[in-house]
C-alpha cells in the first residue's frame, strides 16, 4: 500500500537522561526518518553565548535569531550556520548554561519558531522525531505522534555516571550527579515558559526496567499501527 504523505512529526519530549537521545535516534532510524534535537539548538546558543561573554537574555535571543538551524540528513546532527558544533555543545558548563537560557521567553520564540519552521520543511518528505521538553505541548501540539519518555532519578544518575567514567571522567559520583539532575528537571519543570510537563495526549514511556531496543520498537509499533488505521 501506497502512502499518500511520507512524512509526519513524531514528539518525543522527557526529562534529561532518561534515553531520550537514543530513542529518537533509533526511532528516526527505524522509521528510515530524521532526528531533530531541539536540545541542541539551546545548547548552541549557551556555548556561544559563553564564548562571547554574553550575560542578558536580551543578547541572547539575538544571538539566536542570527543563527541558522538546519539537520544534517546524513548523520542526523543539527546544524548551526552550517557547523557541527560537536562536543563542544556537551559539556556541564554548557548543560548548566543552556538550561539557564532556556527559562527565557525571548530566547525560546526565538528557538520555537525556528524548530516549527525546520520540522514543517523536513516532514513534508521525511518522517522526523523531534526531541525536546515542549514539543508535544508548545512546538508541534498537533502532532498525532506523541511521546514523553521517563526514568527513575537514580536510574538516570547511574547511567549518566558509567557514560562519564566510560569517557575517562575524574572526581564524580552518583550522588553528585543525581542532585544535578534534580536540580536541572526543577528549573526546566518550574519554569513560567513552556515548562518540562507530559502532554496530555502523550504516550508515557518508563525506560528504568525496559531495555532500549524494547523501548525503540515498542514506539515504532504504535506508529505503524496508527498510520495503518487511517
Ligand atoms: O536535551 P538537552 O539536555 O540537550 O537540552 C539542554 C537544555 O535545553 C535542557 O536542560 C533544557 O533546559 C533546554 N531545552 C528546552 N526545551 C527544549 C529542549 C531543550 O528548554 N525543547
Amino acid at each position: 500500500m501506497k502512502r499518500k504523505n511520507r512524512g509526519f512529526v513524531v514528539t518525543l519530549d522527557g526529562p534529561s537522561g532518561a534515553g531520550k537521545s537514543t530513542v529518537s535516534k533509533l526511532l528516526a532510524d527505524s522509521l528510515g526518518g530524521l532526528l531533530m534535537d531541539t536540545g541542541a539548538m539551546y545548547r548552541a546558543v549557551a556555548l556561544l553565548s559563553l564564548e562571547s561573554g554574553l550575560e542578558r537574555p536580551s543578547a541572547w535571543a539575538n544571538l539566536a535569531r542570527r543563527l541558522s538551524f538546519d539537520v544534517d540528513v546524513k548523520s542526523g546532527v543539527i546544524l548551526v550556520n552550517d557547523a557541527n558544533l560537536g562536543d563542544r555543545l556537551r559539556g556541564e558548563q554548557v548543560s548548566s548554561m543552556a538550561s539557564r537560557i532556556s527559562q527565557f521567553t525571548s530566547v525560546r520564540k526565538v528557538l520555537t519558531g525556528r524548530q516549527r519552521t525546520l520540522g514543517n520543511r523536513l516532514s513534508k518528505r521525511h518522517p522526523v522525531v523531534v526531541e525536546g521538553r515542549d514539543i508535544g505541548t508548545v512546538v508541534f501540539p498537533n502532532s498525532r505522534f506523541k511521546f514523553f519518555v521517563t526514568a527513575q532519578p537514580k536510574v538516570r544518575a547511574d547511567r549518566r555516571y558509567r557514560q562519564l567514567k566510560a569517557k575517562g571522567v575524574k572526581g564524580i559520583s552518583v550522588a553528585s550527579i543525581l542532585r544535578e539532575i534534580n536540580r536541572r528537571d526543577r528549573q526546566d519543570s518550574i519554569r513560567k515558559v513552556a515548562p518540562l510537563r507530559c502532554p496530555e495526549d502523550a504516550v508515557i514511556v518508563d525506560t528504568s526496567k525496559m531495555p532500549i531496543p524494547q523501548v525503540v520498537l515498542f514506539l515504532k509499533n504504535h506508529i505503524e499501527s496508527k498510520l495503518l488505521s487511517v
